[in-house]
């Protein structure tokens, strides 16, 4: 396999202030939801991209002091040089592979709701914090002093930055999250001082600190600046002021890093966001400077990066999500290795990882996140215990990764599949309305099971228990799946609703059969609150029916604030017609009416519907399972029989490629089922200082308290002391 000469130019050397990169592969920083509680786990992860060979490497989002901080989102802490051990072990495993380290540094003011730190937040401009969870608590205007002391904090994380060994400094100011950004956008920055009105003032801290950069390092680090591209609103900071703002500063960071304005805009999801979706905001720019330009854009195929660079949009391509599918996207390019890219499927459970406080995982790379914890490679397997051989049941994405894994560690390994086609839920819910990236689950693991010489692919057959017990095989994985039920039960109905059988129920197997009522009046209850639910809406509105959507929830698909898609579903649907009845669960299903209550009240409305789609729960198809494990399968010579993915507990995509990913790691592993399966920290005690009784300031304490401790004369005068500074603050 050799590389297309077109893509020579990706790994060309390109310099970044004092600094050089050794390819174009960029990426940028990424939250992993394991930050500061898993930073072993974390900088493991990184280790692996620079394995993959990606010529810069960012950590996620690193708090600089506690008075801004945004629990309960887990990033890093640069708070004290405590903190720095932690970071220079991420470093260190950065540039393992002759990658640039990049440290992102943020202060989050308007952003930082300081539930941990209960300190008072500090913002260019006082006002409600502006976070997901509208967490009710204001902060406070900064004045000067305390822009002083900002200045002083961002001077001790460039310090500590420098100390922990990074290449690269990236300032925060992208994403409506980063206090840079709230100094630019007349949004957020309402200051009538120097450092508001004027474009040039609004700008005035930015210059100020990328000189305390180079002042505080001494120039030996690069200085890059991560900016929004866009941020919507009549007073946000729009992609035509950065551009005034950029012509302005054209040479002062050693790098412009540009992302569309929210979190939500730049990480859109494929349903919602082609790859390269940034292009329009960002090209041009590059003609405002003489500095080098990272964009992002769910970039996977080389030729879309080649055109990025060739027509002069970009001089790296960003990536977080393609990064975190395949940490080996550069080197597969280098090598011309085209068809073993695991191409990212724009699915935002990585996200979602952050979102939920959890650790994040990656539909595609069963192996994020893990490399430390239970010592997966996204690439390498361990090779094979003592036995041969194994058989997979189904062939979903649990079965096909389960194979995979299974056969990359050397097992004999059968798949049997029941229908034609390869894939499972996958293979149905690519066609559905905006997830067809989605097959790429399927693809990428046909396609690398196809070559092995180890592994036979039986479709269009459906086995039985005895066909299990019959084939010999060492070790038995059941990966049958679910089917969606038709009763209505999932979290508001535990037990089916009384449903009259004259009205025509559809569950989404039915309509990804291709079984949809056409040009009716449907009613969808979605009690599952992901994106089935929306999708199926658009596929009905698409063959002619009305739809009246009900949600016993106070918002449309409300799991998906996880995946950055609920605001955005929310408007398709309103958009496309779709009538929303929220906080409503149907009672009862008649003929021609659905009688449905108020989630609140009970208060009962009846809507009249020609049919019922239900989006609610799935039922494990596990009777194979149970019926393998009626019969003597040990006598048969199985030595483990297992049931796994959808058919032991239905989840999303990503739960099934991990479950098949877990069954084959645990091949010929003893477990000890009393301890965790994977690895963590615990968080160290403190050894000291040693709580030495403290001499009494003659002025502070509770008076009466202490007089109650005699350790004050009765009359001794008391007066209130100054309030303790939460931090030393810089000289005026
Ligand atoms: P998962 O998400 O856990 O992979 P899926 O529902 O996507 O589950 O896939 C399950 C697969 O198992 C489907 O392709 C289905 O056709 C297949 N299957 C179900 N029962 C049998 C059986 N008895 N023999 C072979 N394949 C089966
Ligand atoms: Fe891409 Fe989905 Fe993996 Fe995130 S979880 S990197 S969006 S495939």
């Amino acid at each position: 396999m050799t590389r297309d000469p077109r893509h020579d130019i990706l790994f060309t050397p390109l310099q970044i202030g004092p600094k050089t990169a050794k390819n174009r592969f960029y990426q940028v920083p990424h939250c992993n939801g394991g930050g500061y509680r898993d930073p072993s786990a974390v900088a493991e992860m990184r280790r692996t991209k620079a394995e993959g060979g990606w010529g810069v490497i960012f950590t996620e989002q690193t708090e600089i002091h506690p008075t801004s901080e945004i629990t309960p989102f887990i990033e890093q802490h640069l708070w004290e040089d405590k903190d720095i051990p932690a970071l220079a072990a991420m470093a260190d495993a950065m540039k393992s592979n002759g990658a640039l380290a990049g440290i992102q540094l943020a202060y989050s003011g308007i952003n930082g709701p300081n539930l941990y730190s209960r300190e008072v937040p500090l913002a260019v401009t006082g006002g409600p914090i502006l976070t997901f969870t509208s967490d009710p608590v204001q902060a406070r205007t900064m004045d000067k002093q305390d822009i002083r002391d900002l200045r002083h904090w961002f001077r001790a994380a460039f310090r500590r930055s420098q100390e922990a060994g990074f290449d690269l400094i990236c300032l925060y100011g992208a994403h409506g999250f980063g206090i840079l950004q709230h100094f630019l956008s007349r949004a957020t920055n309402h200051r009538t001082d120097e450092y508001g009105g004027s474009l040039k003032n609004r700008s005035r801290f930015i210059r100020e600190i990328i000189e305390d950069a180079r002042e505080t390092t001494k120039g030996e680090l690069a200085v890059t600046l991560r900016l929004s591209l866009h941020e919507a609103g009549t007073l946000g900071f729009s992609n035509a002021e950065l551009r005034d703002f950029i012509a302005m500063h054209a040479d002062l960071p050693d790098l412009w890093d540009l992302a569309h304005g929210t979190w939500e805009a730049c990480s859109g999801t494929s349903r919602f966001k082609p790859e390269g979706a940034q292009e329009d905001l960002v090209a041009g720019i590059k003609a405002l400077t003489s500095k080098p330009v990272v964009g992002v854009g769910r970039f996977t195929s080389a030729d879309a990066m080649v055109r990025q660079i060739r027509s002069g949009i970009l001089d790296f391509i960003g990536a977080a999500r393609p990064s975190i599918a395949d940490p080996f996207l550069p080197k597969k390019i280098e090598e011309g290795r085209y068809e073993d890219i695991r191409e990212c499927i724009g699915c935002n459970i990585c996200v979602s990882g952050d979102m939920t406080g959890a650790i994040s995982r990656c539909t595609q790379n069963t192996a994020f996140m893990e490399e430390w914890r239970k010592g997966w490679h996204p690439e390498r397997a361990r090779p094979k215990g003592a036995s041969e051989s194994v058989l997979i049941v189904g062939a979903g994405p649990t079965g096909l990764e389960a194979a995979l894994q299974a056969a990359k560690r050397g097992y004999k390994v059968t798949l049997a599949e029941a229908t034609t086609t390869l894939g499972g839920r996958v293979a149905r819910e690519r066609q559905l309305p905006g997830l067809s990236t989605w097959g790429r689950v399927a693809d990428y693991r046909t396609g690398q099971l196809a070559p092995l010489p180890n592994v036979d692919i039986y479709r269009d057959s459906r086995l039985t228990a005895d066909d299990l017990l019959a084939m010999g095989a060492d070790h038995v994985a059941i990966a049958t799946g679910a089917t969606w039920r038709r009763d209505a039960v999932a979290r508001v109905h535990l037990h089916p609703i009384p449903t009259d059988p004259a009205m025509p129920i559809y569950t989404p197997d039915d309509l990804m059969a291709g079984n949809a009522p056409e040009g009716r009046h449907v009613t969808l209850y979605d009690d599952d609150h992901f994106y089935m639910g929306s999708v199926l809406a658009e596929l009905l509105l698409a063959k002619g029916n009305s739809v009246d959507f009900i949600t016993p929830a106070v918002k449309v698909a409300e799991w998906t604030d996880n995946t950055l898609e609920q605001g955005v579903i929310m408007r398709r649907l309103l958009e496309l017609g779709v009538t929303v009845h929220l906080s409503k669960a149907p009672e009862v299903i008649g003929a021609h009416e659905i009688i449905l209550g108020c989630i609140w009240t009970g208060r009962q409305t009846s809507l009249a519907a020609d049919a019922v789609v239900l989006v609610t729960s799935r039922q494990p198809n596990d009777s194979l399972f149970h019926a393998t494990r009626a019969l003597d399968w040990a006598g048969a010579g199985i030595k483990t029989l297992q049931l796994i993915g959808d058919a032991a507990a239905p989840g999303p995509i990503a739960w099934a490629t991990y479950a098949g990913r877990n069954w084959a790691e645990g091949l010929d592993q003893q477990q000890d089922p009393d301890t965790p399966a994977f690895r963590r920290e615990i968080t160290a005690l403190d050894p000291g200082p040693t709580r030495l009784p403290q001499p009494l300031p003659q002025h502070v304490g509770n008076a009466q308290a202490l007089r109650k401790k005699a350790l004050l004369p009765p009359n001794a005068p008391i007066r209130q002391g100054p309030p303790q500074p939460i931090c030393r603050r810089t000289p005026q």
